[in-house]
């Protein structure tokens, strides 16, 4: 039986980890050229249901524990005019709950739990065709069960649905202050352990602490157009501009805050954020599936990895139950996970529309109190 699973993201990767150890072998097929080709980006937080349950199924929460920042899940939620609504300080013999991993960390741990040549680098899927992937370099590869964990823009989904993400009136600029502690103590101090967030009408300022020292700063508008970074005016191919012109976006926040922006470096990334239907099922087929963003992309609130990651670990102990029926295992696997992921997914829509909300900032100390 020959498994190939296109997206070494967190989701395929504990697919094959979880293949692995239960005597099952899988090929991974990623686009990037490396493990180091691109930066992974900033933290995660890994739910103690969802995320490490996966990586305990993995026999990988030993290794998991070495590399989680309890002190991670600090958060400080403010008003645009300095007000502290909100303050959690995670105390030393807290449980893990939601602890955050540097996603680099998070993919190094999975990637040294694989066999050597598990995954297969530099190998972009461009279609699927009578049976046979076809990668970007020409050349191609057959399979008996196709697992598609492709993120967002998935060359598998086409396969099983027509359903495609659209834009979710999300977008975000993210920038970042290396070793913040020694090159702006007081931001730092400001930022804290965990996450800092300034919620205003449509925008967000957020600001999250990353194990290497350094801290991401996002700059987030909400009810944007699909073309917003073309129509906007943000001069994004020049960094100093565009941080000019952020600080211009947020002239009447705190001034604390505009400094935040003022003392990051020219390290600009971009995202719009794309959502696929809430509770997206398809028909299922004896030999593909689907799993993580391919399957349920949602508003990045903190559910997708976990989701991701967890069905991974589940679709692999279904084929291991099943390792001579992959029909029966992949039902099995795309029931719970229709279920679980659209429960997930609507309350991710539901924090999103929070924070497009005018009065955004109430709403969530609304929502944290209730939680
Ligand atoms: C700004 C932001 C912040 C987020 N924060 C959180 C958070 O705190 N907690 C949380 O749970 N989730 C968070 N998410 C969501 C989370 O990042 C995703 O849900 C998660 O990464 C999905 O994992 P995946 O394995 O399904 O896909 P991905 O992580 O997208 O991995 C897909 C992999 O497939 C590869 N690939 C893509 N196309 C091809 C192709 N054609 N051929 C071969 N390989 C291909 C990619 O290179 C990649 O390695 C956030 C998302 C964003 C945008």
């Amino acid at each position: 039986m020959t498994i190939a699973i296109v997206g070494g993201g967190p989701g395929g990767l504990a697919l094959a980890r979880v293949l692995h150890v239960n005597g099952i072998d899988a090929v991974v097929y990623e686009r990037d050229h490396s493990r180091q080709a691109r930066g992974q980006g900033g933290m995660l937080d890994i739910h103690a249901d969802t995320g490490q349950r996966a990586l305990r199924e993995a026999g990988l929460i030993d290794g998991f524990h070495a590399i989680a920042r309890g002190e991670g899940q600090d958060m400080r939620l403010l008003e645009p005019d300095g007000t502290l609504l909100v303050q959690e300080d995670t105390p030393d013999d807290a449980p893990l709950a939601r602890p955050e991993v540097d996603r680099a960390d998070l993919r190094n741990l999975l990637l040294d739990s694989l066999p050597d040549h598990t995954v297969r680098w530099g190998h972009a899927l461009d279609h699927v065709e009578d049976g046979v992937l076809h990668f970007a370099d020409g050349s191609t590869a057959t399979y008996d069960l196709l697992v598609g964990a492709d993120g967002a823009a998935s060359r598998v989904r086409p396969l099983l649905t027509d359903a495609r993400p659209a834009h979710a009136g999300q977008h975000a600029v993210e920038l970042c202050i290396p070793d913040a502690d020694r090159t702006h103590p007081d931001l730092a101090a400001m930022v804290g352990r965990g996450n800092f967030w300034v919620l205003g009408n449509g925008k967000t300022l957020a600001a999250q602490r990353n194990g290497d020292g350094r801290v991401r700063v996002y700059a987030v508008f909400y009810n944007t157009p699909e073309d917003w970074f073309t129509t906007s005016g943000i001069p994004l191919d020049d960094p100093a501009a565009t941080r000019a012109w952020l600080v211009e976006e947020f002239a009447d926040w705190h001034p604390d805050f505009l400094a935040l922006i003022a003392a990051c470096d020219d390290t600009v990334q971009t995202r719009s954020i794309s959502t696929l239907p809430v509770g997206l099922t398809w028909e299922p087929r004896p030999d593909v599936t689907l799993l993580g963003d391919a399957a349920h992309l949602m508003p990045p609130v903190g559910e997708g990895a976990n989701m991701a990651l967890l069905d991974g670990a589940l679709l692999g102990l279904a084929l291991a139950a099943h390792p001579d029926d992959i029909p029966t295992a992949i039902k099995d696997y795309e029931r719970e996970m229709f279920d679980r992921t659209s429960t997930a997914a609507r309350m991710s829509a539901r924090i999103h529309e929070m924070l497009c909300a005018p009065d955004a900032s109430r709403r969530m100390l609304t929502f944290f109190r209730r939680e």
